[in-house]
């Protein structure tokens, strides 16, 4: 398969998504997920279309994106766990930081983001899964914590991110989807700024999807067997 026939496949399975459950393909956000894919493979995708990239890990992004062909013309996207004292970097490196999950964690990005007269466009993270592995905010907490962090002049919070647990069949994520359109749409009557719920992986986009995503993170099903 080439980068080209993985990216139509995708399109594919998104359209199909989209006419099941009633909505429109420019509704949803492709995030080609190039965390481990060399520079010059994240430039052949840009070429083919991609518009936003996500990266998991700080070191590598300042590594690889200058030598990425046509960065400027995309959206960066950290999608991966964020320590405080990466927090600099991720504000300068990044468009979007999608894994902001502590009180502690915002603090720190309001003040490097004033810092550099930058608003920073963060998605909270939430956790709905039991594994160790996973990060993020207990959504019971989302309101409070929007409301904590409201009074950040340095950060502008769009939207909700999470990774549900993965299952060999993706219809088992479902429930999990449910579960955080279901605290997405709850926090947005007060806090009318959310519009991005960032959900779905390679394996179980098109699950998200139809359960509300506005944003997929694909890695795998992109880059995968293409060079
Ligand atoms: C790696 C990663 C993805 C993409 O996963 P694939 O299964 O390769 O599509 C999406 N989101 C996060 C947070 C990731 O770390």
């Amino acid at each position: 398969m080439t980068l080209q026939e993985n990216i139509a496949a995708i399109e594919d399975k998104i359209a199909e998504a989209c006419a099941k459950s009633g909505r429109s393909r420019g509704d949803i956000t492709l995030i080609a997920v190039t965390k481990t894919v060399p520079a010059w493979q994240i430039g052949e995708s840009i070429s083919l279309g991609i518009q936003h990239i996500g990266e998991s890990k700080i070191q590598e992004a300042e590594r690889k994106l200058p030598d990425i062909k046509g960065i400027s013309s995309v959206k960066k996207h950290l999608i991966g766990h964020l320590q405080t004292n990466k927090a600099k970097k991720a504000v300068e490196l990044f468009d979007v930081i999608q894994s902001l999950d502590s009180e502690r964690l915002a603090e720190e990005i309001n003040k490097q983001a004033q810092k550099l007269n930058k608003v920073q466009e963060c998605l909270v993270e939430l956790k709905v899964s039991e594994e160790e592995s996973k990060f993020g905010l207990d959504p019971s907490k989302l309101i409070d914590f929007l409301n904590l962090i409201r009074v950040f002049g340095g950060i502008r919070v769009t939207g909700v991110m999470v990774m549900a647990p993965f299952f060999e069949d993706p219809e088992k994520t479902r429930p999990y989807f449910k579960r955080v359109k279901k605290s997405f749409d709850e926090a947005k009557e007060t806090n009318p700024g959310l519009k991005e719920l960032s959900m779905g992986m390679s394996n179980d986009f098109d699950i998200a999807v139809e359960e509300g995503a506005t944003m997929v993170r694909i890695g795998t099903a992109i880059f995968k067997g293409s060079n």
